[in-house]
């Protein structure tokens, strides 16, 4: 009998979304393997697979057989298999699709055999003013070693600082990967609180635990010696980090104490870094990764622990195929490979909370921060009550002169407000149009620096008209504020105030996050204003004063989350207060005080918070009450895309009479880059047999162009 091969075909396309079967010639039967990335013939091409199954059986007269093993060492493992079968089934995608998330594509392309590379790492300390040699030498001490190809790519144009630096001993070249570095040990002991967090999660450590604890709580330091214990057992260690979060300063943390035995994940790796890290994981070189999200696919052969910082971020949560969310998918690699999962965040997201307090995992809680220090105290002002006193400001009072008497004093200050740009729409006051991208139907932002309006959708820049397209007129005026805008006020009504703006259009490399967060830290600006993307990960000792401008903005987006998102966003940012010795202090500026997100992010009450949302939950039907898919049907014509949508919420509503339909509808964001969008979104109970409905969504998607479907969205825009 022959020797079969079940092959998954590396290709998109539902014509080969199974395996196909194919003959092992005798040269190959010794060293075939499972996981291994084969090359195969296929109709009258050549294209590369990865074995599924290997198996005696009756080969067919069209059996042909397979050409080559492209590596030898499997790319992935049985256990990797398993579950890319889950998430093709899970999130309704292709296998293929599946394996690309967990095999880098360098691999898979299989560019040359090994790139020559160099590293570079620093010797001892080095301070020296704010130059581009400082900056190196930092961005490179933050890290266990910085390829050449990381760094051209985070500093352009380095070399002769470079240069000077290996020249004067600062940094050192290395030819090969780094050799591990064991790390000093932890600088304190644990207070009674992370102890007894720590003594219960070790106790049932094959159990996921929520580890819900205030901001400043020392969340890390449990991870840390949680890290420490899998190294201890010989197992491997992986923390997650959502994305914005994964500076060298955070990094830092984590090598401080296991020194070169961590590696970093992130997508500002180039392809070479990529394949280097991941072979050394598989071949377990690599004990601890910190990573961003598909780090939670690196092939570590003993997973010991996998810690989920802030894991109610949705950045956990791919937009595209596969659409997993790395939360998911660590409670499943955990259940089979025994690994402790640890899901830790101020604000768990109301899913997470509630399947602890259901006991589906464990909770564990620290309720205070360390050291006795406060949590910050909130003033929430009413700017409807701002207005009717004749403030038109964009400060209210309160925050006007919070922020001197924080200069005053010394300390430094951050405003947070989510919009980038100056003005947030452009309007002609005779006509009351709003200038609108011509392929998006989304209002335009004003940048002031470029003097161009931005479609912050497509990313198409125009000059601002002169006169109203509409009506002709010349009096087209800005509205609302963005950060440029909040800078420009502050030094308005601070003259001499140090600031430094943070937001896409200022932090566009990793580089410049290290850049800033050094500046800051050290004292050369006064006030930080930017976007939720300096709302976690970083901390600053030196600030007292955390203003929020506008907490209203994500409130009323048609979006289940509004509120949960709006409260994790204050409390996350009131977070940034008081973290060191000087006690803190937050001021959200809001027209709906008495708005619950809003209320209980003023006394810090996630508890509270908490009950209000999941009665909202399970009154609205919603998850963690039940399954959520959204469908977006898009393309060029209107007519055309709304029959569709029409045509699949009727057959969805006749063949799943227990699932709610609802729609279909515009989609909010109704036409982006020229395509019409159309949405279905459909609620199925949790306790009803939702597997079947996966089956035909998915089966809906591959036949449908224009059909996508995501299984519990973030974004329903
Ligand atoms: P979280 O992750 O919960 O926000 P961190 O782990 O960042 O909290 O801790 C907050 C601050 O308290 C950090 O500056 C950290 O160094 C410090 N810290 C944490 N645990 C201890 C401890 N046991 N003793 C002294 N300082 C600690
Ligand atoms: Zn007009
Ligand atoms: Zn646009």
């Amino acid at each position: 009998m022959p020797y079969l091969a079940d092959i998954i075909i590396d290709r998109v396309a539902e014509a080969l979304d199974h395996p196909f079967t194919y003959s092992v010639p005798d040269f190959l039967k010794e060293t075939i393997r499972i996981g291994q990335l084969v090359r195969v013939p296929l109709g009258g091409s050549r294209v590369q697979g990865v074995v599924r199954n290997l198996r005696w059986g009756e080969a067919g007269s069209q059996t042909r057989a397979v050409e080559a093993i492209l590596q030898t060492e499997p790319v992935v493992t049985p256990l990797l298999l398993e579950l890319a079968d889950w998430l093709a089934d899970r999130y309704l995608c292709y296998g293929a699709q599946a394996l690309r998330a967990m095999i880098p594509a360098s691999v898979r392309k299989d560019v040359g055999s090994r790139p020559s590379m160099v590293w570079y790492r620093t010797v001892g300390v080095r301070q020296g003013r704010a130059s581009l040699k400082q900056r190196l030498f930092d961005y490179v001490a933050a890290q266990p070693a910085v390829s050449r190809a990381d760094l051209a790519e985070a500093f352009p144009n380095a070399g002769p600082a470079l240069r000077a630096l290996v020249a004067e001993g600062a940094l050192e070249v290395l030819t090969h990967a780094p050799d591990r570095v064991a790390g000093a040990p932890a600088g304190y002991g644990l207070t009674p609180a992370q102890q007894e967090a720590l003594a219960v999660i070790l106790r049932d450590p094959k159990r996921p635990w929520l580890l819900e604890g205030v901001t400043g709580s020392g969340k890390t330091e449990v991870y840390l010696a949680l890290i420490e214990n899998a190294l201890h057992e010989g197992r491997q260690a992986l923390v997650l980090l959502p994305e914005i979060a994964l500076t060298p300063q955070v990094v830092r943390r984590f090598r401080d104490r296991f020194g070169d035995q961590v590696a970093v994940w992130h997508s500002g790796l180039s392809a070479g870094e990529r394949r280097q890290t991941w072979e050394r994981v598989r071949q377990g070189k690599i004990p601890v990764v910190v990573g961003a999200r598909s780090a939670v696919f690196l092939p570590f052969p003993a997973m010991g622990v996998i810690v989920l910082d802030e894991e109610h971020e949705p950045t956990y949560k791919q937009e595209e195929h596969p659409r997993y969310h790395a939360r998911e998918v660590a409670l499943w690699r955990g259940a089979r490979e025994g690994a402790t999962i640890v899901l830790g965040s101020a604000t768990p997201a109301i899913e997470t909370r509630y399947s602890a307090l259901s006991g589906q995992i464990g909770h564990v809680r620290l309720p205070e921060r360390v050291l006795g220090r406060s949590l910050p105290e909130v003033t929430v002002v009413d700017m409807r009550e701002e207005l009717r006193l004749g403030n038109r400001d964009i400060f209210s009072s309160a925050l006007r002169e919070a922020l001197a008497d924080a200069l005053e004093r010394g300390e430094q200050a951050i405003l947070f407000l989510n919009r980038r740009g100056y003005s947030t729409f452009v309007l002609c006051r005779s006509c009351g149009q709003a200038l609108e991208c011509r392929h998006c139907a989304v209002s335009l932002t004003y940048h002031q620096r470029e003097n161009r309006l931005v479609c912050h959708y497509c990313m198409r820049e125009s000059p601002v008209p002169k006169r109203c397209p509409e009506c002709g007129s010349d009096k087209i005026r800005y509205f609302g504020a963005g950060t440029e805008r909040v800078v420009e006020e502050v030094q308005r009504h601070f003259p001499e105030a140090r600031i430094l703006r943070a937001d896409r259009d200022t932090l566009t490399r990793p580089a410049d996050y290290a850049e800033l967060y050094q500046k800051f830290l050290g004292g050369e600006a006064d006030v930080l204003v930017g976007t939720q993307m300096i709302a976690k990960g970083m901390d600053f000792p030196r600030v007292s004063l955390v203003g929020v401008v506008a907490a209203d903005t994500a409130l009323h987006l048609p979006d289940y989350r509004s509120a949960e998102r709006t409260f994790q966003l204050l409390v996350q940012a009131g977070g940034r207060s008081g973290r060191g010795e000087v006690p803190g202090r937050v001021v959200i500026q809001t027209y709906n005080p008495e708005h619950y997100a809003i209320h209980h992010a003023y006394r810090h009450d996630y508890a509270a918070f908490y009950e209000e949302e999941i009665r909202f939950r399970e009154a609205t039907h919603y998850p963690p009450y039940a399954d959520l898919w959204l469908m977006v049907t898009e393309g060029p014509e209107e007519a055309e895309v709304r029959q569709r949508a029409v045509q699949a919420a009727l057959d969805l509503r006749e063949h799943w009479p227990d699932a709610e339909v609802l729609g279909p509808a515009p989609a909010p964001l109704a036409r982006v880059r020229g395509l019409y969008r159309y949405h279905v979104l459909m609620k199925m109970d949790r306790t009803r047999e939702a597997d079947g409905l996966a089956m035909a969504l998915k089966d809906f998607q591959s036949r449908q162009p224009g059909v996508s479907i995501t299984r519990d969205p973030y974004f329903l825009m």
